[in-house]
């Protein structure tokens, strides 16, 4: 037993260990640390006190109480992620390295209870209690005993060989006198200071084969190999789930079907077998192949060349002005419709509300802007109208409005019509006058994913995931429209591509954060996608975005029907004028100076 551990049986001995298996290491400690609170340390994280705040608290009050100034204000809305407002029932975390002097030096002693004052200054012993070395940072440590983190550079240099293997588990730091807190400082020196020689104890064994960290070192992932190949390892903070914290965010997947098999493989992988109950902190495997490129560690090959292909898009972007839409032409697609109604969820059509919603972009657009709009279908009942009435009646009256019109019965020929369609009006009926720049096709559909995932998302086409041969559709049924006559052959330049690429972009980010300013929930993790994923099959670009001629492309995921909450703002026609609204903000956004 080394004199490490008696600093760690204090603390865990009155600690309630939170969902932890008896061989696996802890996830959580927390002790009563009465009248104040209760001490909690999360692995990843550092200590907080926990309390409970009192009537008429906000966070300038509890940061007085605690910290002794309004200060601490930013820290400590930071330790309670997703607490707008202190609410009385809800408990407030206050970081340790905040509160005030006697609070502190108590917190102090009980946390780290082998630390004392010595004739240098005050000796502390890394406790770092899940044995990975992280909890506990030279920055933390300066902030604790000596009040700001720009003393870390000087603790370094007063503890050499801490500064060369790291704060280990055991290590003993000293904190120079002249840079302590007065209330440690003010503490007498222990009588006979006992030497206590730096000494390195053996990490503990954890699941993990120590995984390296590469690449900034600041991301949430390590990277590692096993005999099941490469992964990447991440541990679950406090209130995350395996399926949205970890499948959605770092394979991109969305699909139920993919996101349970992915979840599935991650967790056989990892030895997880409840995925209901993993504990805090516990390391989870992805395996390296179904990484987003921006999470592969920085040298990895699929990386390198996605951060050059994103560069080189950047030279492409070529901002147009056109103050209140003046000029430019917008070609609003709905999706779906007639015989096929899109994604089903509760009874909800995706067809009947993408119609709705694409209706109230037309209206808005027309209203408030000075645009061109142009429809692809049209509901032969209604008309493009926009009732004041949340759900709306569903019907299979749509045509495509070609020449003639088709009454969308095969939506594989729909599809295929409305994008020789958007090409017909780009190409051959507003002109060359028009810069292409100055095109825009907007199509409008609603998603049935997961139902973990929430929010809009906006795809636009990958210059790589569009044809780089002529294109024509090769079935005898479309040669009656006159769309297809004329144009029957599709021809897209690898430079119009990626100039396409670049300014869809730029203004599906405009459109997002209008949806965003506009409080309407935006997909968390990358809500502007260049391709559809579905597991580990080839990644694709949506038909009306692959082969159109307009100079800007993009496809609107209003929400996720397959979410309950999404699934009910759609139904109200408020949500739903809001969101077009926002949509026309965003575009007017993309073309202001
Ligand atoms: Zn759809």
């Amino acid at each position: 037993m080394t004199a490490g551990t008696p600093a760690l049986m204090v603390f865990v001995s009155v600690v309630l260990i939170v969902a932890v298996a008896a061989d696996e290491p802890p996830s959580r400690l927390e002790a009563e640390f009465s009248p104040h609170g209760t001490l909690r340390w999360d692995v990843g994280a550092t200590p907080v006190l926990l309390i409970e705040p009192r009537r008429g608290d906000g966070w300038i009050t509890v940061s007085q109480r605690m910290t002794g100034s309004s200060d601490a204000v930013p820290q400590i809305r930071a330790a309670n992620p997703g607490l707008r407002q202190i609410r009385l029932d809800r408990p407030v975390a206050v970081p340790v390295e905040v509160l005030h002097g006697d609070l502190r030096l108590a917190v102090v002693r009980r946390i780290f209870p082998v630390d004392q004052r010595t004739e240098e200054g005050w000796e502390h012993e890394v406790l770092d209690p899940f044995s990975d070395g992280v909890e506990e940072t030279w920055d933390w440590l300066a902030v604790l005993f000596a009040g700001r983190a720009s003393a870390a550079d000087s603790l370094r240099r007063a503890n050499p060989a801490v500064a060369e293997t790291g704060l280990v588990r055991g290590l003993s730091v000293v904190i120079p006198e002249s840079r302590l807190l007065p209330v440690f400082r003010e503490i007498a020196p222990a009588p006979t200071p006992t030497p206590r020689p730096t000494r390195v104890v053996p990490p503990t064994p954890t699941p993990v084969a120590s995984p390296v960290a590469v690449g900034n070192g600041t991301g949430p992932l390590e990277y590692g190999s096993d005999g099941q190949g490469d992964y990447a390892l991440y541990r679950l903070r406090h209130g995350e789930a395996l399926y949205s914290a970890v499948v959605v965010r770092f394979t991109g997947q969305l699909l139920a079907k993919q996101v349970n098999e992915t979840a599935m493989e991650i967790a056989r992988r990892s030895g997880i077998e409840d995925v209901t109950s993993i504990p805090i902190g516990y390391p989870i495997k992805i395996p390296t192949d179904l990484l987003l490129p921006r999470y592969l560690p920085a040298n990895d090959a699929r990386r390198v060349s996605w951060e050059a292909e994103r560069r080189e898009l950047e030279g492409f972007l070529e901002l147009v002005t056109a103050t209140d839409l003046s000029g430019v032409h917008v070609v609003l697609d709905a999706g779906h419709g007639g015989a096929d109604s899109g994604a089903v969820q509760g009874g909800v059509w995706e067809a009947t509300y993408a119609y709705d919603i694409m209706c109230r972009i037309k209206a808005n657009l027309e209203k408030h802007t000075r645009a061109t709009v142009w429809i692809t279908t049209e509901d032969t009942r209604t008309g493009c109208t926009t009732p004041r009435r949340n759900r709306i009646d569903q019907n299979r009256g749509r045509v495509v409005l070609t020449h003639p019109p088709y009454e969308i019965g095969d939506p594989t020929l729909g599809v295929h019509l409305r994008y020789y369609l958007t090409n017909d009006i780009i190409l051959n009926r507003i002109g060359s006058k028009v810069p292409r720049s100055k095109t825009v096709f907007l199509s409008v559909h609603a998603d049935s994913l997961h139902p973990s995932v929430r929010g809009a998302m906006v795809y636009v086409p990958s210059r790589y995931l569009r044809p780089t041969k002529p294109y024509t559709v090769g079935r005898r049924d479309i040669k009656e429209f006159a769309e297809f006559r004329s144009h029957p052959t599709i021809r897209l330049g690898t430079d119009f591509k990626a100039r396409v690429e670049a300014s869809s972009r730029h203004l599906a980010g405009s459109i997002v954060e209008s949806l965003d300013r506009n409080e309407i929930a935006v997909h968390p993790n990358e809500p502007v996608r260049d391709r559809v994923l579905r597991g580990r099959g080839r990644p694709w670009v949506p038909a009306v975005l692959r082969y159109t001629a307009a100079g800007n492309a993009v496809l609107v995921e209003v929400c996720n029907l397959g979410n309950a909450e999404d699934r009910e703002l759609i139904l109200q026609h408020k949500w739903r004028e809001d969101f077009a609204r926002a949509v026309v903000e965003g575009l007017a956004a993309a073309y202001d100076e």
